[in-house]
């Protein structure tokens, strides 16, 4: 018989914007998200891996490098490991179609919200995608996620403190990733009535 390896559920995270503070990927010392540190680790604890799939289009500008982007991964890492959370793997695309580095410089498939990084994650590491999630700050986040076949998850806190199934759009929203790990915790989310 014919032993398959089981299909791993992640979670997709974005980085800048919903794991640490937006900008302060080029500040002296990144700051998280408030409530992101716990919401990774409710995740993590719900039996989700987590790969974070990052637009850093100021790699292609020349504002910054794939050197000090390695390092705010680390730190990132550095952080959460004491608390026992370990990422699958980060994906990253460097590029834009208006840059200044000549070799970053192009329309590319990864760019979210193309779904590019999520197909060749879970291709590379045996990912159910129906059964995972991309959590995100920005519609590209969403929209990459939902174009990739997972449910997806909008940060905002614009429609108050519980998470909220947006019927027509197919998304949920929710404050924060704590909130978001409520989504992931619910039995039958695809068979909920969403009303
Ligand atoms: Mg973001
Ligand atoms: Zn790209």
């Amino acid at each position: 018989m014919e032993i398959q390896d089981k299909q791993k559920k992640v979670i997709f995270l974005d980085r800048d914007g919903t794991i640490i503070k937006d900008g302060s990927a080029f500040w002296e010392e990144p700051h998280f998200v408030d409530h992101a540190k716990e919401g990774i680790g409710m995740l993590y604890t719900l039996g989700y891996e987590i790969v974070i799939v990052t637009n850093q289009c100021h790699i292609a500008k020349g504002h910054s490098t794939f050197e000090h982007f390695n390092s705010v991964n680390k730190w990132i890492t550095d952080s959460l490991l004491p608390h026992g959370i370990n990422f699958l793997a980060f994906y990253v695309c460097p590029h834009h179609p208006e840059g200044n580095i000549p070799e970053l410089t192009k329309v590319c498939d990864c760019r979210k919200p193309l779904p590019g990084m999520l197909l060749q994650a879970a291709k590379e590491h045996n990912i159910d995608l129906k059964e995972s999630i991309m959590i995100g700050d920005s519609y590209s986040d969403v929209i990459a996620g939902l174009r990739a076949g997972c449910t997806s998850v909008l940060l905002t806190d614009k429609f108050g403190q519980e998470p909220k199934w947006h019927k027509d759009a197919e998304f949920w929203t929710a404050p924060d990733l704590k909130a978001a790990a409520l989504i992931a915790g619910l039995p039958n989310r695809e068979n909920i009535d969403k009303n």
